[in-house]
């Protein structure tokens, strides 16, 4: 890419990684494993463009790497999916050898909390913009898949963990860019938007309970409480007040904003979930220990093409539908 050719790229970036524990990893002219039996394939991808998903700016290269493998695991967590084994490439300007040596120890971070084996990808040259994609294959028990289009009518919404953590980190960035690092109370708040961390343990849980229905949380709980009540067929309703938000975000906006964050900022990839009624305390406390759950709405009825209503203390509230990618 810059001094090193892209074969010693491909050399270098492969020592950052460990071996695959078996099967061909990098190397061949493509990867190769054993899938277990009678498991579900699970596939996800996902691109991060400079620019619109990231900026360099206040994100390191390692925070990159960590986030582009999470971002994805979140979605095999969603389904109630193991990792895996990942597919990376990279876009690269010149220059950026450096620079993805450290993604990749990011990225190493990351998979080797989670099982998740990087067994290839590809790297080219670009005038810009830099350009990560993530390809993630796991597995799932065919009976035990989390799907956004099981919610039923008397089911309740549970969230696994705070909302609005990443939206308030990114707004803390817009606001003082790199400085915001210096603000007290930030901290949790950055880490939330630059490392984010995959529900992989409850959502595994959640399907060997054998709930049906979850979604992760990317894009602020308004729009994925839409994505399933339209998948589900379902009216879904939220009460706003039962949203967990972050101390850190109401002591630096305040609670209206901070309420803003969680309902539309995204990228907090929490689980949401829903639950029979009659078996929502066995659920709560079997995933206790994994997370912090908290109801924060139901299942009110059919509706074809789906409905969410917001409510608080009763009364309809009105969301700012805004969302910021960065
Ligand atoms: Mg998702």
């Amino acid at each position: 890419v810059t001094n090193l050719g892209e074969f010693e790229l491909i050399d270098e970036l492969t020592r950052h990684l460990d071996p695959p524990l078996e099967g061909l990893g990098i190397g061949d002219d493509a990867a190769a494993w054993t899938p277990a039996p009678g498991k579900l394939a699970v596939a996800t991808t996902d691109m991060l463009i400079e620019g619109i998903h990231f900026r360099l700016d206040w994100t390191t290269p390692r925070d990159l790497g960590w986030k582009s493998l999470a971002v994805n695991l979140s979605d095999l967590a969603a389904m109630g999916a193991r990792p895996g084994h990942a597919l990376i490439s990279l876009a690269l300007l010149p220059g950026q050898a450096q620079l993805a040596e450290e993604l990749y120890d990011g990225v190493r971070d990351l998979a080797a909390r989670t099982g998740t084996q990087v067994v290839g990808g590809d790297t080219v040259r670009t005038p810009g913009p830099l350009i990560i994609n993530v390809a993630l294959i796991g597995d799932a028990d065919p009976d035990r898949l989390l799907r956004r289009d099981a919610a039923e009518p008397g089911d309740l919404l549970v969230l696994t963990g705070p909302v609005g953590a990443s939206g308030a980190g990114l707004a803390l960035l817009l606001a003082d860019g790199p400085a915001a690092l210096t603000r007290p109370g930030a901290a949790p708040l950055l880490a939330a938007h630059h490392r984010p961390v995959p529900q992989l343990a409850v959502g595994a849980a959640l399907a060997e309970l054998g709930l049906r229905c979850a979604i992760d949380v990317s894009d602020g709980v308004a729009s994925e409480a839409r994505h399933l009540a339209r998948a589900s067929g379902v009216a879904v309703e939220i009460d706003v007040d039962s949203l967990p938000l972050p101390g850190e975000a109401v002591a630096l906006f305040g609670r209206e904003r901070a309420l803003e964050m969680a309902l539309s900022g995204g990228e907090d990839y929490q689980l949401l979930f829903t639950v029979p009624a009659a078996r929502l305390k066995e659920v709560l406390s079997a995933i206790d220990p994994l997370c912090r759950p908290s109801v924060v709405g139901r299942v009110s009825g059919r509706h074809a093409g789906g409905a969410v209503a917001l409510t608080l203390a009763g009364a309809p509230y009105d969301a700012a539908p805004g969302y910021t990618a960065f």
